[in-house]
C-alpha cells in the first residue's frame, strides 16, 4: 500500500522530479513523427485535431510516469472540480484548436457544449467583465482573486462535475496535482499541497509547433482559421478568448 505523504514529504519529491535524468523532447517528438508519417491522404484539419489531442494526452502518459517511478498516487478523482474553479490561462491557439476540436465531435455532444457555452456567457456577463479588468501578468494575487468570483470553468458541467472538454482540456487542468490531502482543495482557496507539472507545457507547445510549420507548408493558416505565430502569442483567461472567438469568427456550432 502506497504511505500517506506530508507536505514536506511533496517538497522532497518536488526536488527529484527537478532533478530526474529524462529526455522530455522525445516521447512528445515520437508523437510528432508518428502523427506526420501516418497524415497522408488526410486532412489538415484533421491531422491538426489529431495533433492536439495527441500531445496534451502526451502530458498525462509523462505524468503517469513520474508516478510510477516516485510511487505517487494522485488524491484527485472524477467528479472533485475544485480545480475547474481556478483561472485558466491559454493561447488564443489553443481556444482556437478546442473549438476545431469540438466542432467535429458528434451532433448531440456538441449542442450540449453549445448550450453550456452561451448560457455560461449570457449568465456571467457580469464576472467576465470585471475578470477582464483582473490582470494576470502585473497582479501577484489575480488567482486568490479570480478564485473569489466562485466562478466555475466554462466548460465544467455543473451536473455531473465533469469536463465538457476532457479529451482536449489544457495544459493546467492536467498538470495540478495533489498528493498530500485532497480535503485542502475542498476548504482552502490556495492550497499549497498541490503540486503543478507545468514545465511540461513546453514540450506539448514545441510539438505542435512542428506540426503545424508541416501544415503550413501546404496550407495557409488563414484558410484553416487561425494566424500564426500570433495566436500562439496571445494569452488570456479561457472564457474571454472563447467569449471573442465565438463572436468575431464563424464557428459552425450547427
Ligand atoms: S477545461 Fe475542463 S478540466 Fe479544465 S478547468 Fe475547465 S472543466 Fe475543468
Amino acid at each position: 500500500m502506497k504511505r500517506q505523504l506530508t507536505y514536506e514529504d511533496m517538497k522532497n519529491i518536488v526536488g527529484q522530479i527537478n532533478q530526474r535524468n529524462y529526455d522530455y523532447d522525445e516521447p512528445f517528438l515520437n508523437v510528432v513523427d508518428e502523427i506526420l508519417d501516418n497524415s497522408e491522404g488526410k486532412h489538415v484539419q484533421t491531422v491538426l485535431n489529431e495533433s492536439f489531442e495527441k500531445l496534451l494526452s502526451q502530458v498525462n502518459t509523462e505524468i503517469e510516469q513520474v508516478e510510477k517511478e516516485m510511487e505517487l498516487s494522485s488524491l484527485c478523482r472524477v467528479g472533485c472540480a475544485h480545480c475547474c474553479y481556478f483561472p485558466i490561462i491559454v493561447t488564443r491557439l489553443e481556444v482556437k484548436l478546442m473549438l476545431f476540436y469540438i466542432n467535429q465531435l458528434p451532433k448531440d455532444r456538441k449542442q450540449v457544449i453549445k448550450n453550456q457555452v452561451e448560457e455560461y456567457l449570457h449568465q456571467h456577463e457580469a464576472t467576465l467583465s470585471d475578470m477582464k479588468k483582473l490582470d494576470f501578468e502585473k497582479d501577484q494575487n489575480f488567482k486568490r482573486k479570480y478564485k473569489e468570483f466562485h466562478l466555475p470553468c466554462i466548460f465544467l458541467n455543473r451536473e455531473t462535475n465533469k469536463c465538457m472538454a476532457y479529451e482536449v482540456r489544457p495544459i493546467p487542468c492536467r498538470t495540478y496535482v495533489n498528493y498530500v490531502d485532497a480535503d485542502v482543495c475542498a476548504n482552502e482557496l490556495l492550497p499549497k499541497e498541490p503540486i503543478s507539472y507545468e514545465f511540461l507545457h513546453r514540450f506539448y507547445v514545441e510539438g505542435m509547433d512542428e506540426v503545424i510549420q508541416e501544415i503550413l507548408e501546404v496550407v495557409e493558416d488563414k484558410e484553416i482559421g487561425f494566424s500564426y505565430p500570433d495566436d500562439a502569442a496571445d494569452v488570456n483567461y479561457l472564457p474571454l478568448l472563447l467569449q471573442e472567438e465565438l463572436q468575431t469568427t464563424n464557428v459552425d456550432w450547427d
